[in-house]
């Protein structure tokens, strides 16, 4: 067993764990913007419906003032209609009130309408209100819960931190610059098992000499093809974690 090539084994699994948690991390305040976003649309449908209901409202309050101006006139015509002196006068008048009740008529008709269209947006408008305030909860409470997990993702990343520069500081250091280069170019990816003769990562056969040298296990390879270091699983010791990495 290779003592060297199991601290890379390990260093390549605390990379991957990294990297998963950093994905995680940043899937947190891109979750959260996604539900702030979904909250906004239903906000605006709320707040547009709200204000045809306020312009409705609106309306009739103008209508019904319209109403109580005409009926105050009819008051006056009737009035007037017993103080006349002529029977043209008379005729005239009735004429007037004739004309105000056709129009009160029609203000009423239109009150009628729009307190039936009212009603609807009120209900409406109650509900959005009320499935509102239930998005405003859950948006609320799943915030608070990716902020929690946002801390513990940091702790974790710690934790991984330490695990990471003790195998670091193992290594030796011309490996070690050899491994950081391999992880900067070669997508995070330093280290690869060979199965059946071939790289796990880059999908090349590996010489069959190379295959039975790594099956030896007497010096610490690399794939011809993506360069990465080699390791062969049938070893068990090159399959087993030092640190429990998984459980972080
Ligand atoms: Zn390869």
């Amino acid at each position: 067993m290779l003592d060297q090539l199991k601290c890379l084994i390990e260093y390549q699994k605390i990379e991957d764990k990294r990297n998963q948690l950093m994905r995680s991390y940043e899937e947190g305040p891109r979750r959260i913007a996604e539900l702030e976003k979904e909250f906004e649309y239903f906000e605006v449908q709320f707040l547009a419906k709200k204000e045809e209901c306020d312009t409705a409202k609106e309306t009739h309050r103008g209508i019904e003032a319209q109403l109580e101006d005409l009926r105050a006139r009819m008051v006056r015509q009737k009035t007037r209609l017993g103080e006349v002196k002529t029977n043209k006068e008379y005729q005239a008048i009735q004429k007037e009130i004739e004309d105000t009740k056709k129009e009160v008529s029609k203000n009423e008709d239109g009150a009628l309408e729009l307190i039936e269209k009212l009603e609807l947006l009120v209900r409406e408008v109650a509900e959005l209100d009320t499935d509102l305030a239930e998005k405003r909860a859950v948006l609320e409470k799943q915030r608070a819960v990716l902020e929690r997990e946002g801390g513990q993702f940091q702790a974790r990343l710690d934790r991984l931190e330490n695990i990471r520069q003790k195998v670091r500081e193992r290594v030796n250091p011309d490996l070690l610059k050899k491994t950081d280069f391999l992880f900067t170019k070669q997508a995070g990816i330093a280290v690869s098992s060979v199965e059946n003769g071939v790289c796990n990562v880059c999908h090349m056969n590996i010489p069959p000499q190379k295959f039975i040298e790594l099956q030896r296990d007497e010096d610490i390879l690399q794939c011809p093809h993506c360069h990465r270091f080699l390791f062969w699983p049938g070893h068990e010791g090159y399959c087993i974690s030092r640190e429990d990495i998984d459980s972080i």
